[in-house]
């Protein structure tokens, strides 16, 4: 594991903060997540400058080199101070250290030592510092064992691994981050250590829970993290709806599905198509309801009759004690759990258009997204199966084309609107608007007519004299 930090700190605004560091005569370093990421050949944006002693002086003297004095964010609070250069986010701090106690994840603070500051930070591939003064410009300072961790990639704390995660909880998310996002392995002693502590999280809030918990749904094989947070009992803490899923039951000899494992899977198979966020929340939330409203019916076997719908009213409680957003996000996984099942109905059934049209009109943009999850969600252990259920799941996908190049009914408005009947008939807003407006709609969604304006005329006229109304003109 190597990386150039000599040459790399001689570029960009390093220069500078060589400078300042030498000219207040202290030591400064760059520290944590960008030293591991730049030894990981990984992108990151986030760089921490520690300095032993003045970091808020340090930071003023570089921001203002660089003409940002004014930009400077500085939380006296924490001793912290924040600059945004370009691109890139550069937050300066002094050299601190911590002791905690038993009820906040909040500690007592003090000035401290370069070490005193590695060995309170909580993964040794985390706790690697770079000397940034022109006196060792570039040494690594590792002592804990960092860079050796990074190649076996494991997970590891400095210090005790009870005392670590009990005195900030949230650091159990971040080592299940950690291993889902880079594929490492948490130590045996720190997995330990996680399930005796993982009651604490609670004393952690939502908004930082759900931050990690994101970032292990956006991690290339999401999988890995859920498995983990079962595992270790962080998930029958924060999203007790999920660990509920998992379990097999078996009467006469008839078994289901584990639907944990089977929601990973369909996690899995779709974050090898997409990096949305809410779309990958959707595979997670959409068999959520199976354990609710699961029968064993004789003679049929396990059902789950109403999961979708069931499923659907969840979400905004699930969402809600998640801490995830309520607005727009929430009622697209709420959609999309409602709709999950309907494509793969389509195969079942000798496919009308009609029932096509209907499932593009109510899908609408979301339609795409809605396939990606249906397709990821065939699984199966027998593979000749799956290859059938994708076969014929193609052919569905192939009328739901043609039917939309045919009708255009994806951002269908009904041709005739509020106003045009109003005109006609000469009457103000009632109930009869809405009673015409969606008799045509259906009308087309049915295919008794086309969608277009004439038909769709003549077909309100028809319904408006049903309903005992006459066309002023007529
Ligand atoms: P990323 O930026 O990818 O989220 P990171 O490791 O850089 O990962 P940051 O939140 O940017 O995470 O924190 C920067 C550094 O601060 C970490 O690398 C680690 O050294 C330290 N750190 C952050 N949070 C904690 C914590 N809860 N306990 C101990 N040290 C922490
Ligand atoms: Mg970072």
């Amino acid at each position: 594991m190597n990386f150039d930090f000599a040459s790399y700190l001689q570029r960009d605004i390093f220069p500078i903060v060589t400078e300042e560091a030498d000219a207040l005569g202290v030591e400064a370093y760059l520290v944590g997540g960008h030293v591991r990421d730049l030894l990981l050949n990984r992108a990151s944006k986030d760089i921490d400058i520690m300095s032993v002693g003045r970091g808020i002086d340090l930071a003023e003297r570089v921001a203002s080199r660089l003409g940002l004095l004014e930009k400077l964010v500085v939380y006296k609070n924490f001793g912290t101070a924040l600059i945004h250069v370009d691109s890139l986010e550069i937050e300066f701090v002094g050299a601190r250290k911590e002791s905690y106690r038993a009820n906040s994840r909040k500690p007592i603070v003090e000035d401290g030592t370069l070490e005193d500051d590695l060995k309170r930070r909580d993964f040794t591939i985390n706790a690697l510092a770079v000397k940034v003064n022109s006196d060792g410009l570039g040494t690594l300072v590792d002592l804990f064992g960092g860079i050796r961790h990074l190649e076996q990639k494991l997970l590891k704390t400095p210090l005790d691994a009870d005392i670590t995660y009990s005195d900030d909880p949230l650091r159990m998310m971040r080592a299940i981050r950690f291993a889902s996002q880079l594929n490492f392995t948490i130590e045996q002693e720190s997995l330990e250590a996680i399930q005796r502590n993982a009651h604490r999280i609670n004393i952690v809030s939502k908004e930082r829970i759900v931050d990690e918990l994101n970032k292990i749904v956006l991690s290339p094989r999401p999988s890995k993290g859920f498995k983990l947070l079962f595992n270790t009992g962080l998930l029958h803490q924060i999203f007790p709806e999920m660990v509920a899923l998992q379990g097999v039951e078996t009467v006469d000899g008839k078994s289901h599905k584990d639907n944990f494992y089977h929601t990973l899977q369909v996690l899995d198979n779709l974050s090898n198509h997409t990096d949305k966020l809410w779309l990958r929340w959707a595979a997670i939330m959409h068999d959520i309801a199976k354990p609710a409203t699961k029968r064993f019916e004789e003679g049929v076997g396990w059902t789950f009759h109403g999961h979708e719908d069931l499923g659907a009213k969840m979400t905004p409680k699930i969402f809600k004690n998640l801490g995830l957003p309520l607005h727009d996000p929430m009622k697209y996984v709420q959609k999309l759990v409602r709709l999950h099942l309907r494509p793969i109905a389509l195969v079942k059934e000798e496919i009308t258009d009609s029932a096509v049209r209907r499932l593009i009109f109510e899908a609408g943009e979301d339609l795409e997204d809605l396939m990606l999850l249906c397709n990821a969600d065939i699984t199966s252990k027998n593979e000749e199966k799956v290859k059938r259920y994708l076969a014929n799941f193609k052919k569905v996908e192939e009328k739901i084309r043609e039917v939309e190049e045919k009708d255009r009914i994806r951002n269908f408005q009904p041709p005739v609107t509020g106003e045009l009947i109003m005109k006609t008939f000469g009457i103000g807003p009632c109930k009869y608007i809405g009673i015409i407006k969606n008799a045509v709609k259906e009308a087309i969604l049915d295919g008794i007519i086309e969608n277009d304006e004439k038909q769709a005329y003549e077909y309100m006229l028809k319904e408006g004299m049903k309903l005992g109304l006459k066309p002023i003109s007529a």
